[in-house]
């Protein structure tokens, strides 16, 4: 067994991409390169290739020093047969990228996808280590959460076990972009929350927030964090309803679940303290008391790099 693997987590707006000692989970080399402008999958499909030379460049390896390579992607996938069935984001549909890949680079290659691989990175590496039954959430552009069940991840009969982003918080309420309404997801992922902001600003209300964006630029972490830390009215407001949310989306889990540990990850989630204290503070008030008083709540450990350490541990992982 090879001591390195790659590891590649596509995202709907980057591509991250790295070279991981499966051994400890350090990250030899990495490289991120932004989708959000390609259109369709050829140019991307180029960018992975491009991206996996250049960590392999970066680092000084050679790819016969690599054991295999592992891709997480936000969408349906094939999982046996390597195909990205459906990733709306970066507009992929039906595209075989384990034969691909393995065409170019001549070693195994692994598909699963984006929640899956964060919940192996920090199931090796980050706050899952030592830890049996538990669920990760991880808060993004969409809202998505990976099932541990003695050690394992639960797939459940089609494979898509986990979906906290679509419990209905709110019914006949927000639409989602699921086709549903009243999801999870559409009132507090990182999507919902920007909505919000800019919703507000259109309808004339005054925000600290005002002095940070620059024209049409999306709204980022810092700015959020920032407004909050001036105790800001109408952020504060924003991320106080949309920890609410979640935090009703939790205690539905917990209630629902019953697990020791609940793991929360996601950018916002990670710099901003206030809402992951605030949201699992409410989340235990809002749940029933038996297991609300033997739950634990952690902080994702791996951050941005939960993805493609997890992705490079996929095969292993499988192995298990
Ligand atoms: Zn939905």
């Amino acid at each position: 067994m090879k001591k390195y693997s790659i590891g590649i987590d596509l995202g709907g707006t980057k591509i991250l991409t790295a070279i991981i000692d499966k051994e400890n989970g350090e990250i030899i080399s990495s490289v991120k390169k932004k989708t959000k402008k390609d259109k369709g999958a050829e140019k991307i499909i180029q960018k992975i290739i491009n991206s996996i030379q250049e960590v392999l460049e970066e680092s000084k390896t050679s790819i016969s020093e690599i054991e295999n390579i592992g891709i997480g992607v936000a969408g349906q996938t094939d999982r046996k047969k390597g195909i990205i069935i459906n990733a709306p984001n970066i507009d992929f549909n039906n595209i075989n990228i384990k034969d691909i890949l393995e065409k170019e680079f001549k070693i195994p290659v692994f598909l699963g996808n984006d929640v899956e691989i964060a919940t192996i990175g920090e199931m090796y590496f980050g706050a899952g280590k030592d830890e049996k039954d538990y669920i990760c959430i991880f808060v993004g552009t969409g809202i998505g959460s990976g099932i541990v069940q003695d050690g394992k991840i639960r797939y459940g009969s089609t494979g898509t076990a986990g979906e906290i982003g679509h419990i209905i918080v709110d019914v006949g309420g927000r639409s989602c972009g699921c086709g549903g309404c009243g999801c999870l997801e559409a009132y507090a992922s990182r999507l919902a929350i920007e909505k919000r902001i800019i919703g507000a600003l259109r309808k004339g209300r005054k925000s600290d927030i005002q002095n940070y964006i620059i024209d049409d630029k999306p709204i980022k972490t810092s700015m959020i964090r920032k407004a909050l830390e001036k105790n800001d009215e109408l952020i504060t407001q924003i991320i106080n309803e949309a920890s609410e949310y979640l935090a009703s989306g939790i205690a539905s889990a917990v209630n629902f679940y019953n697990p020791s540990l609940i793991i929360i990850g996601g950018g916002l989630m990670n710099a901003i303290d206030y809402f992951y204290t605030k949201t699992i503070e409410t989340a235990k008030i809002k749940s029933l008391p038996t297991p609300a008083n033997n739950i634990r709540f952690k902080k994702a450990e791996l951050g941005d790099f939960s993805g493609v350490i997890g992705a490079a541990l996929l095969a292993d992982y499988r192995k298990k």
